[in-house]
């Protein structure tokens, strides 16, 4: 067999990722789609998604605490955008150029954990300065 140089690995155990539909993984029949799975799972909970309509992995394979604080991080880091301080793609212009990366690589699902602490807390800092603006004003 070929071996695939892209193979997905997992960061905790290193294991091969393995795609998996994601109604088995998130126990829940209407959810359609794959998830990348550690091939431990679930003794190693570690699991990304993939694109719609798509295998390709949306990040890097996360346990649940980070993906707890992943969705910790976009929830914040979309206030930016939805709030109006800036368009979306200002947004990922914006955490690219903090977080250090290249545009094409600024995706919350390949956050580790530090990064998510730092795009929270960038994040905040922009959410405080426009929220005194507009006391202000
Ligand atoms: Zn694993």
């Amino acid at each position: 067999m070929k071996q695939n140089k892209q193979q997905l690995r997992c960061g905790y155990c290193g294991r091969p990722a393995i795609l998996r539909p994601a109604s088995e993984i998130y126990h829940d029949p209407r959810k359609n789609g794959y998830v990348y799975a550690c091939s431990h799972y679930p003794a190693c909970d570690a699991y990304v998604s993939v694109f719609p309509d798509s295998k390709i992995p949306m990040g890097t394979l996360a346990g649940s605490a980070l993906r707890q604080k992943r969705i910790q991080a976009h929830q914040t880091f979309d206030q930016l955008w939805l709030s109006g301080i800036f368009s979306r793609d200002q947004a990922y212009r914006w955490l690219s150029y903090k977080l250090g990366l290249p545009l094409s690589q600024t995706h919350i699902a390949l956050c580790s954990n530090y990064l998510c602490d730092q795009l929270i807390m960038e994040s905040q800092k922009v959410l405080k300065n426009n929220r005194q603006r507009s006391c202000v004003a």
